[in-house]
């Protein structure tokens, strides 16, 4: 059942006059991969007790809903191997038409091909799927030991489904460069659509994410010599700019918070595995979900997302050059990406 509408007061609205109509939730910071720009080798997970369960991501949520976001998107870590995943998507998607227009999921496949039917029987319509290689070593070694195969097993069981599917693809210089052009150019052939993605800041790893940065203005640049790209005014409310690829529905989208941010119209809030919600992918700042509902329960969440509103800074400040220290100190699958 859909929470209570709360007045146009309590709407989420923050201090830059931005509307928060986006949440993005992290199920769990676990994966079953271990992309080399994304976590260490070996990382340290937090304890299961400090997870929040199925039933407080959904309160929570339904909370949010109720306040005026249009958008979820479950995340992490890899969603798929949080055990309850399908369950929650099952109780948000109740959501959908009732406040929610959408309830969407980010994976890396590795387990989608025994889910998508579920995932679109929930009421999902579309979903990210991460790819950063189609070479089965390239792709071994960028995961650390990810198995092509189901994931393209996956990726063919949601689109036989009936889920529209967005290839998201990490730019890695001297990695996964020379695919890209013909990554677009299979998405075209299965109706899919791409995003690229500059690596981001987020998080120690094992290696110096300046050795491995490709600015995507450069990237740009190549593919319009190779392909015939259209600009797209498309609007997501997410960081994305768009072109078209001519003569096919297929979308390329390029998120470049290195060089050139799109914060001014940020839309969206992440809450993390443990219960904090982040303002932004790009600060430290957080008010803790997890203990408000335990202390206090709805109000007390209520309250502490309306504080949270003075926190949403007006830009994250995202740099990456040889040596230095990562902009914040979480991993992008804790803060959900
Ligand atoms: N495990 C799922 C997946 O890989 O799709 C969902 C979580 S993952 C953190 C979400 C997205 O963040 C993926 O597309 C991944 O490539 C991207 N990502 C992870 N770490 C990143 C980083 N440091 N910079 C840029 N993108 C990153
Ligand atoms: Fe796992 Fe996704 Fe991070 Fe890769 S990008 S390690 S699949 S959470």
């Amino acid at each position: 059942m859909a929470s209570a509408p709360a007045p146009d007061a309590d709407k989420l609205v923050d201090r830059h006059g931005r509307a928060i109509r986006y949440l993005r939730i992290s199920v769990t910071d676990r994966c079953d991969l271990r992309c080399r720009y994304c976590m260490a080798e070996t990382m340290t997970f937090l304890p299961r007790s400090a997870l929040l369960s199925l039933e407080e991501i959904a309160l929570i949520a339904e909370r949010f809903v109720a306040r005026g976001v249009r958008k979820i998107r479950l995340t992490g870590g890899e969603p798929l191997v949080r055990r309850d995943m399908i369950e929650l998507a099952w109780r948000l998607g109740r959501q959908i038409g009732a406040g929610l227009d959408e309830l969407t999921l980010t994976t890396n496949a590795t387990r989608l091909a025994a889910h998508a039917e579920e995932l679109f029987a929930a009421g999902m319509r579309r979903i990210n799927v991460s790819l950063d290689s189609r070479d089965p070593a390239n792709f071994r070694y960028i995961t650390r030991h990810g198995d092509l195969t189901r994931v393209l097993e996956g990726i063919a069981a949601a689109k036989a489904t009936g889920l529209k599917i967005k290839i998201n693809m990490v730019a890695l210089k001297g990695l996964n460069e020379h695919e890209i052009a013909p990554m677009l150019a299979w998405a075209a052939d299965e109706g899919h659509d791409l995003t690229l993605i500059e690596t981001m800041p987020l998080g120690r790893i094992d290696e110096d994410r300046a050795d491995r940065f490709l600015p995507l203005p450069r990237v740009l640049a190549d593919l319009r010599d190779r392909f015939d790209l259209v600009s797209d005014d498309h609007q997501s409310g997410g960081p994305a700019r768009y072109w078209r690829l001519a003569g096919t529905g297929t979308r390329l989208g390029l998120i470049s918070p290195l060089t050139g941010n799109f914060c001014a119209t940020c839309n969206r809030v992440r809450l993390s595995t443990d219960g904090k919600l982040h303002m932004c992918l790009g600060h430290e700042d957080s008010v803790d979900l997890r203990e408000a509902i335990r202390s206090g329960g709805l109000a007390e969440v209520d309250a502490r997302i309306s504080e949270a509103l003075d926190l949403k800074p007006a830009a994250h400040d995202f740099r990456i050059a040889a040596g230095t220290a990562p902009a914040v100190s979480r991993h992008m699958s804790v803060t959900g990406g």
